[in-house]
């Protein structure tokens, strides 16, 4: 049973394109449930995000019995997921109702080509995941080059950092 409405629903899709926080976790969580349920979209954004080692997804939509699905070379061929994660990201596609092939590819040119993954939500800097290094304090607020030490000083993260951690 989902039960968040389409505007809860539309909330936590917006918080997950947003910077790094503890509600990212509990959106992703809210995800896997309407994964788990056979949501389309949800199964999509999940596998979407595992795929691109978004912060707490891949640990948020391991799945345990997804070791048995059959991973071909022809499919994992030029993609930089460990196989673990592959498995995954392979269930949540299939379970809805998406072609893996078409998806892995899209999936691929998305992560060539960067996102948004900096705290700062003025900040328009995109890149790989990997170029964001993570606030040493908290450990879940992520920056680009230049913001850390701004959002750190002008920016309140000071204030707000220590509220990131834990991941209730
Ligand atoms: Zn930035
Ligand atoms: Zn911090």
């Amino acid at each position: 049973m989902i039960l968040a409405s389409h505007d809860e629903a539309s909330k936590i899709y917006n918080a997950l394109g947003r910077g790094v926080t503890r509600s990212k976790r509990r959106a992703l969580q809210w995800l896997r449930k309407a994964a788990d349920n056979g949501d389309a979209e949800a199964c999509y954004r999940l596998a979407s995000s595992m795929y691109g080692d978004q912060p707490y997804a891949r640990e948020v939509g391991h799945v345990v019995e997804a070791a048995a699905i059959a991973v071909s070379a022809e499919v994992t061929e030029g993609h930089d997921v460990p196989r673990v994660v592959m498995t995954s990201v392979l269930h949540w596609l299939r379970k809805g109702g998406h072609s893996t092939f078409n998806k892995l590819n899209a999936f691929r040119s998305m992560a060539r080509e960067g996102a948004r993954y900096c705290h700062n939500e003025t900040c328009v800097v995109v890149g790989q995941l990997k170029d964001f290094k993570v606030c040493p304090q908290c450990r879940s607020a992520r920056y680009c080059a230049a913001c850390q030490k701004q959002d750190w000083t002008t920016g309140g993260h000071k204030e707000k950092c220590g509220t990131f951690a834990g991941g209730h």
